[in-house]
């Protein structure tokens, strides 16, 4: 490369916006796609170890005795097969890279246990507005309404069943 050329691009690049950013201070736009880190959803993992037992080089720990979910970064290579293998779907790639270390550590996540389930949905059943009660005239209606449906049936049948399923309707309202 010729001195001329040479000092062009040198003098040029004086004015010129850096191509590089001060990471992690600051980020550029993830490219869609770009393998960040492995994200899991612990509310909708069940533990079933399928991710540990598949990952090629086995940085994910599933305990289902202390009900955690457990990754190391350092020796993840982003494959993205444990996601495949997810009967739950909780993997994701997050676009995002993880933050920088220098220490080396495994990222564990504590997964809510699966008999807390029934009562956590309880709690949201119970949380739910529930249905206004009918009120008294509302009942009355209604009640009149089955009556006279009733009238129109027994009113079809033969008189004697008639009278016997009247005395019945009768001793059970009474
Ligand atoms: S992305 Fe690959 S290496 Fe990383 S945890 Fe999943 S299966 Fe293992
Ligand atoms: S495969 Fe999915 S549901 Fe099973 S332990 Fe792994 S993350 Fe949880």
């Amino acid at each position: 490369m010729g001195v001329f050329k040479l000092g062009k691009m040198t003098f040029g690049s004086l004015f010129k916006k850096p191509e590089t950013v001060l990471y992690p201070i600051e980020t550029k736009p993830q490219p869609a796609g770009l393998k960040g880190h492995i994200a899991i959803d612990v509310e909708t993992c069940i533990l079933c170890g399928m991710c540990d037992r598949s990952c090629a080089t086995n940085c994910i720990t599933v305990n289902k005795q202390e009900n955690y979910w457990e990754i190391d970064r350092f020796q993840c290579v982003q494959c993205g097969y444990c996601i495949t293998v997810c009967p739950k779907k909780c993997l994701s790639m997050d676009p995002n890279y993880a933050p920088a270390s220098t220490v080396h550590k495994a990222d564990r996540f504590d997964v809510p246990t699966q008999d807390a389930a029934p009562a956590k949905k309880a709690a949201e059943k119970a949380d739910a507005p529930q249905p206004a009660a009918a009120s008294a005239e509302d009942v009355e209606k209604t009640s009149e309404a089955v009556d006279s449906a009733l009238e129109g049936k027994i009113a079809l049948m033969d008189p004697e069943k008639a009278e016997k399923v009247r005395a019945a309707l009768a001793a059970r309202n009474a």
